[in-house]
């Protein structure tokens, strides 16, 4: 398919080039962060699996440069046009809604201030790892290395840290300074569909053990998830860590694709766990093991509640400890509440699901007609070196003997 084919099939691919994006996954990084306001109150964040690095470029515009998009541009020109309203037409408001609009007036005044001082603020620390090398980014750290590899965590604390002393660290809280873990992670797609699910889980577990060994408490972890058929058991295990587990649908993520994100927010890991790599959880029985070990309290009740035909049900949600072939984490039972029902839906919670980004936002899985004088653009950061140079040199060197 030619650039130019390309830019009328994928609307977010041709976009990203427009607005300097190295990657169109930029999009749903935004349309995340608009949905679920990933960026407040955050300082230090980990980007996994980041090459090309358009995820990193939105966490450098937004947390380096003080840039707004999605939800605080909003309430940024909403806000500018109660102030406007307010000196053109003072007499339409009420005292109670004039005294918030001049609060809100002197609130972002400060903000702005603040924002101003973003880019020299120490604590804003962003490292970004992958495979692959990532061009560098103003203002951000990055690695070349394996996160399913137990050398990363340090490797990692030292960048975030340059004082840090994996010898004395140790369970200390110096080992948890990070308040938002990213993982876009995804393996090279074989088309052989639940191999490409069953490894993506693998870099998923990866990606969730390293955010165990370095995520504050109340800390944030998004990461990519392909949803495949038991995808509800590891949104039941990510329930034991996080108060909140969300699945999330970018607008700018086809909707034909199995892709989705997981959010999850506030973490909170259960007394007495102790996150490592060098026996990471996903593999044998190590969470079971614990449970026993060491009295750990899993949480064992959660809340939801869920719409159907018959209208809004709670549930409480109850993780007990079994043992199960992928190293038994947890299974979550869910139990209709209302008068008269028993138990529902077997053994599975209930993530609940959003459809993020804004609806009048391009449609990733249509077609757009283009003016006839568009000239398309170049990609901004081509791959440095991707996995399939190797075979393209290869193919070169057939093509230049054969002539
Ligand atoms: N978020 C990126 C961006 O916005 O530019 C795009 C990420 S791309 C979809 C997936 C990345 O996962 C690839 O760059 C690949 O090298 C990386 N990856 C796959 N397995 C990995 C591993 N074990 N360790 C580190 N990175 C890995």
């Amino acid at each position: 398919m030619g650039k130019s084919s390309k830019d009328k099939r994928d609307a977010y691919y041709r976009l990203a080039k427009e607005q300097g994006w190295r990657a169109r996954s930029a999009f749903k990084l935004l349309q995340l962060d608009e949905e679920f306001d990933l960026f407040s109150n955050v300082y230090r964040v980990v980007d996994l699996c980041a090459a090309p690095g358009s995820w990193s470029q939105v966490l450098s515009r937004v947390l380096i440069k003080g840039e707004k998009f999605g939800r605080s541009a909003w309430q940024d020109r909403d806000a500018k046009v109660r102030q406007q309203m307010l000196g053109v037409f003072p007499e339409a408001f009420t005292p109670e809604q004039k005294a918030a609009i001049e609060k809100e007036t002197s609130l972002s005044a400060a903000q702005t201030g603040a924002e101003a001082t973003t880019a020299a603020n120490p604590d804003v620390k962003i490292v970004s790892i992958d495979l692959q090398p990532i061009s560098p980014l103003a203002g951000i750290t990055t690695l070349r290395a394996d996160i399913t590899h137990p050398a990363t965590v340090p490797l990692l604390l030292s960048a975030l840290d340059p004082s840090y002393d994996s010898a004395t660290a140790a369970g200390t809280q110096a080992q948890h300074p990070v308040d938002l873990v990213l993982s876009d992670g995804a393996p090279d797609v074989t088309g052989l569909h639940d191999l490409d699910i069953y490894v993506q889980s693998q870099l998923l577990f990866a990606a969730l053990n390293l955010a165990l060994c370095v995520l504050k408490p109340g800390g944030k972890f998004v990461a990519k998830i392909f949803r495949g058929r038991n995808v509800d058991i590891l949104y039941a295990q990510l329930k034991i860590f996080f108060e909140k587990v969300i699945v999330a649908k970018p607008r700018s993520s086809r909707a034909s694709s199995v892709e989705a994100f997981i959010v999850c927010l506030n973490f909170r890991p259960p007394a007495g766990f102790h996150a490592s790599l060098e026996e990471p959880l996903g593999v044998g029985q190590r969470l079971d093991r614990l449970v026993k070990e060491r009295d750990m309290q899993l949480p064992i009740v959660a809340e939801a509640t869920m719409q159907s035909s018959k209208g809004t049900w709670d549930y409480s949600v109850k993780s007990t400890p079994t043992t199960s072939r992928e190293g038994g984490i947890t299974e979550v039972e869910v139990y209709d509440e209302t008068e008269g029902n028993d138990k529902v839906n077997g053994s599975r919670w209930i993530a609940p699901f959003i459809a993020c980004g804004d609806l009048s936002a391009f449609d990733s899985d249509a077609s757009y007609q283009l003016p006839e004088d568009y000239v398309s653009l170049d990609p901004v950061q081509p791959p440095i070196a991707p996995p399939y140079k190797r075979a393209l040199e290869m193919r070169a060197a057939i093509s230049k003997t054969t002539r």
